[in-house]
């Protein structure tokens, strides 16, 4: 029996997937030891903060996470950033094989004047912030103007949108950050505009996602039956059947009557951002439009463009991905998830995404020789991390709070209440 030892960097879905794949791999000819490192004190990458606090469904991917860790194979190790606190080539030299599953947590720039000013958020740092990831727990955001504008036209400006329309009753029963919740409650905002750069064929909104909208109890969705019109008119009858779905639930949409309510989200396509202006905060955006240049008012701007990879391990970036060679990156190092294929799919397509490297991983693993434990043991050893009972406590903790006030659970969103919890110094 051969057992090699892989070192899987990011705890989010593609990480765990890409254990999950090495656990069914094993035979009685091979084992594989997993350990798993993340800069965070807590695990889950997207599913904890990323996923919407009011798509709970979304988030039950966690419990195969925790399934995959009670591998006695299995190894959590929390708080570690690799590229600060170990660095990659110690990972590739101790262990026979390094996924790298790190994501993309970068939001891509607009590259508009403007976009530097307070109160204008990347989805990157707005997602995260009512989500409770601690780099982002302090944001200063301001919901005491009137209109929030949203730019892009895809599933994370659709989760900003309707994080800022929903009213402050449906998200006390979510498990959404303490302090977002506390911003959000006092919120003075009416209306909440999506704008997309191009025609509403080109939306890559998924229609479940649609379909939710009109749920909201405190807002009219407002779409404009000419937009849709125009759009269908410049598809034909061949066209994506995803487009055509998404106009189809556009239009019964842009059909429904405007209700009294304390909100309004509003679609509007074909408007390219080109300016933010303000004095010392967002004051407008102006946009390039089928009728010329508008500008309109605007007190908060999110962009959810998409997302980049991070530079701190010193990898080669191709557009929005790392440099691979189908999740191979050279030596002994490998990327599954966003940061192989860029920010795209579901929670689940990382299932098959990370399969797929798994297999060619140990396609490769077979032909060698497992590396001599002791390598490992020394690089670990000298580490401070938050290991799997770590984790567990502060997951039971939360849930725990959650209980008290009917939510699934209160985030601790500080790494200094996390150390306090677990009795650390660190
Ligand atoms: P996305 O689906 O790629 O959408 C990005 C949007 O940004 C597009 O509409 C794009 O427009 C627009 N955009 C890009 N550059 C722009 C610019 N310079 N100015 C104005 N607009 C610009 O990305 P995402 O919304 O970040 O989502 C990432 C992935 O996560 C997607 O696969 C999504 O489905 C998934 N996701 C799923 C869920 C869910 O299942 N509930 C929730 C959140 C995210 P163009 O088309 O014109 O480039």
């Amino acid at each position: 029996m051969s057992t090699y030892r892989v070192a899987i960097v990011g705890a989010g879905p593609a990480g765990y997937f890409s254990a999950q794949a090495l656990q069914g791999l094993s035979n009685d000819d091979m084992a594989f030891k997993v350990d798993l490192f993340e800069k965070l004190p807590t695990p889950w990458g997207l599913v904890r903060s990323g996923v919407a606090p009011d798509h709970p469904k979304i988030k039950s991917a966690s419990k195969v996470f925790e399934k995959i860790s009670d591998d006695p194979n299995f190894r959590l190790f929390a708080h570690v950033e690799v590229g600060n606190d170990i660095s990659l080539d110690s990972l590739k030299d101790a262990y026979d094989a390094v996924i790298l599953a790190v994501g993309t947590p970068i939001g891509k720039k607009l590259g508009i004047p403007g976009e530097d000013l307070p109160n204008c958020w990347s989805s990157a740092e707005f997602v995260p912030w009512y989500n409770g990831h601690p780099e982002f727990a302090n944001l200063q955001v301001d919901l005491t103007g009137k209109r929030a504008v949203v730019i892009g036209a895809g599933n994370v400006a659709m989760d900003v949108a309707r994080i800022l329309t929903i009213s402050s009753k449906e998200l006390e029963r979510t498990d959404i950050a303490n302090h977002a919740l506390e911003v959000l409650r006092k919120s003075e905002i009416k209306e909440v505009w999506i704008c997309a750069r191009r025609g509403a064929e080109f939306a890559s909104f998924t229609a479940p996602e649609l379909r939710e909208l009109p749920e909201m109890s405190n807002a009219s969705v407002i779409i404009s039956p000419k937009d849709i019109d125009s759009a269908k008119s410049r598809i034909d009858q061949d066209s994506d059947r995803h487009i055509r779905t998404n106009l189809d639930v556009m239009e019964r949409i842009s059909q429904f009557p405007i209700t009294e309510g304390e909100r309004v989200l509003r679609f509007h396509f074909s408007c390219k951002p080109i300016e933010i202006k303000g004095n010392r905060r967002v004051e407008s955006v102006v946009f390039d439009t089928n009728q010329g240049k508008i500008e309109v008012e605007a007190d908060i701007v999110v962009s959810a463009i998409g997302y980049q990879p991070d530079e701190i391990l010193g990898l080669s970036i191709e557009g929005n991905h790392l440099r691979n060679v189908e999740g191979y990156l050279g030596d002994n190092a490998y990327v599954v998830g966003w940061a192989k294929r860029g920010p795209s799919g579901v929670i689940g397509s990382n299932k098959s995404d990370a399969g797929d490297v798994v297999r060619s991983v140990v396609q490769r693993l077979i032909k060698s020789i497992p590396k001599d434990d002791l390598l490992r043991k020394r690089l670990v050893e000298k580490l401070t991390y938050i290991n799997l009972d770590g984790w567990r406590t502060i997951n039971r903790h939360e849930i725990n709070l959650g209980l008290e006030s009917g939510r699934p659970r209160v985030k601790l969103t500080q790494v200094e209440e996390i150390n306090d919890l677990l009795g650390r110094n660190a």
